[in-house]
């Protein structure tokens, strides 16, 4: 969710020679951060430039530690290359009817399947409905230098898998633990209560173009990197950084807007949406692209 900021103010009081260990670290990294273009983006639609799949491809570029971006993917994992804003061909009752066999409620997957998305006004006046799924990890709970718990993946108890703390934090639409469980804390058709979900949103959508994103928040703890200047940094994230529960009601989660929508909405990591933004967030951390797509299939198999 947030990157904490490279100077702290503490470090100001200490001097020349950090400030300029500083300078020099940012020189040092300056060739890797210019790589972060930001997506090309039409200021008239609101949109990426290009084709949804496309666009995909830019929004999903690989994102290493600290928020660096790779190159833009040549192809997307299947089915996603296939489906992304493409008709959704999946039945409304079918997912329904998959939701209650398994004890799942809809309004843990963003809400009633019966309503639309949160809508976007676009310059020219007309009204759009949410196009872009933008994946995020919390960064929290931040263990500073604690280790990653052996068991938190599992264990209901552990405090990260708390969902409910998320209630009085409406900064998504839906938060999923690490046990594949999630909550609503805004329903998909409404924006975000509380911030913009992305500075992107917040400089360029602004208030009527907002509601073309839904956010999804996964849960996942953070470290900090003893080495770096900044002594409160959250670089660290768990390896393998999602559990197979959360790729799969990430999945979920992602038929149900597109059921909810009729289109295939486009992924993306915050992390790019951001990209070129001062500050720019580093999340998803460790997200594999090919997990989530895989479990698509498998959804995507069963309807
Ligand atoms: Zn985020």
């Amino acid at each position: 969710m947030k990157k904490l900021p490279i100077v702290d103010s503490q470090w100001s009081v200490n001097g020349y020679r950090i400030s300029l260990f500083i300078w020099v670290f940012l020189w040092l990294i300056f060739p890797v951060f210019s790589q972060n273009k930001s997506c090309e983006f039409n200021s008239k639609t609101l949109q990426f430039i290009g084709k949804p799949v496309e666009q995909a491809r830019c929004l999903l570029r690989p994102n290493k530690i600290g928020g660096i971006l790779g190159e833009q993917l040549g192809k997307l994992p299947f089915p996603l290359e296939k489906v992304v804003g493409k008709k959704v061909k999946i039945k409304k009752g079918d997912l329904r009817r998959y939701l209650q066999k398994n004890n799942i409620s809809e309004n843990s997957v963003g809400g009633s399947l019966d309503e639309t998305l949160c809508k976007a006004k676009m310059p020219g006046g007309e009204e759009i409905e949410a196009f872009y799924f933008v994946i995020h990890d919390t960064s929290s709970p931040y263990l500073k230098d604690e280790t990653f718990p052996a068991n938190f993946d599992t264990d209901a108890g552990w405090k990260g898998n708390d969902l409910n703390i998320w209630l009085k934090q409406p900064v998504a639409h839906v938060f999923v633990n690490r046990l594949g469980k999630s909550i609503t804390v805004n329903d998909f058709n409404k924006t975000v209560t509380k911030g913009w979900g992305t500075k992107f949103a917040r400089d360029f959508l602004k208030v009527d173009g907002k509601g073309l994103q839904l956010h999804i928040e996964l849960i996942q703890p953070r470290r900090r990197e003893i080495n770096n200047p900044n002594p409160a940094n959250d670089l660290i994230a768990p390896v393998p950084g999602f559990t197979e529960n959360q790729y799969e009601r990430l999945a979920l989660l992602y038929i149900a807007a597109g059921v909810r929508r009729g289109t295939w909405l486009i992924p993306a990591y915050h992390s790019a949406i951001d990209a070129g933004i001062k500050d720019a967030h580093d999340d998803p951390q460790n997200f594999e692209l090919d997990k989530f797509a895989e479990k698509l299939k498998r959804f995507l198999k069963l309807f």
